[in-house]
């Protein structure tokens, strides 16, 4: 596989009658017609969004939680799936250590850092190869891929199905967008955001940085795109 260094994400699922949906269950909570007959009845797309912007913008956010998207991604390193798999509201399926031996040099990420040093990435490369070897001579040995996956590193590339609710994926992006996450996982949440978004246009909004959806930053070391929490609350 060529390494380019970029996760490879393609959205796999998704409910065809997002909207409806979602527009169902927030008219439900404020109407005394039958759900069915709201979903039904439900056609005009500005008055979905109208009334959607508002119960969600408003905290409501059971109302999204209707909604699962699945989506598949590889060409992910061991740390940032280490990381994604921190979010407890999501479901996963990843590729197997244990059960897929590796047949000669197995895929890894460099980082852009090591990636823009020619001479520190001549050094990773060559490290990962030594992995590599000694990996297949525990493999050789009869040591079962379970077990010689121990010397395997955070830099080994990695599959997964990875599927969660429109809340929870608000969330995700909102923390791992931020400029304060590591730029191996914004680039994998912004991948799911963007395929999302290419055919839900109307989540744009949402699927933004904490800062963006709260109107400040409220990390220690703010990249300067907001008014700090501090900044904001600090008595004059
Ligand atoms: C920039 C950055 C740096 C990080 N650095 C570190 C680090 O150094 N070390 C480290 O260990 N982790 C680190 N993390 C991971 C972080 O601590 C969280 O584990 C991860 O971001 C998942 O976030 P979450 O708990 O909000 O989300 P999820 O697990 O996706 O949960 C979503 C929300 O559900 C609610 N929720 C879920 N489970 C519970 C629960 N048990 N009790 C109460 N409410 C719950 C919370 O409101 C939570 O925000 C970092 C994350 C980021 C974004």
């Amino acid at each position: 596989m060529e390494n380019n260094n970029k996760p490879v994400v393609n959205l796999i699922s998704k409910p065809e009658n997002m909207l409806k949906t979602i527009y169902t269950a927030c008219r439900t909570c404020y109407s005394a017609d039958y759900p069915i007959n709201i979903y039904e009845a439900a056609d005009d797309e500005e008055k979905m969004l109208k009334l959607i912007k508002r119960v969600v913008g408003s905290g409501h956010y059971s109302t999204i939680e209707h909604i699962q998207v699945s989506f598949a991604i590889s060409n992910v390193s061991r740390a940032c799936t280490h990381q994604l798999v921190r979010h407890r509201h999501m479901s996963f399926s990843q590729k197997s250590q244990r059960y897929v031996k590796e047949k000669g040099q197995f895929d890894y990420i460099i980082p852009p850092t090591i990636e823009r040093n020619p001479e520190l990435k001549e050094k990773f490369i060559e490290f990962m190869g030594k992995i590599s070897d000694q990996y297949q001579e525990f493999v050789d040995a009869g040591i079962p891929a379970e077990d010689a996956r121990f010397v395997m590193p955070n830099a080994a590339a990695s599959s997964l199905v990875a599927s969660l609710n429109l809340r929870e994926l608000i969330h995700l992006a909102n923390l791992r967008l931020c400029t304060r996450a590591q730029y191996e996982i914004r680039m994998l949440v912004k991948g799911m955001c963007d395929a999302l978004v290419a055919e839900e246009a109307w989540l744009k909004d949402y699927l933004v940085p904490k800062c963006e959806r709260f109107g400040f930053c409220d990390e220690d070391k703010s990249c300067g795109r907001k008014i700090t929490h501090a900044e904001l609350f600090k008595e004059n």
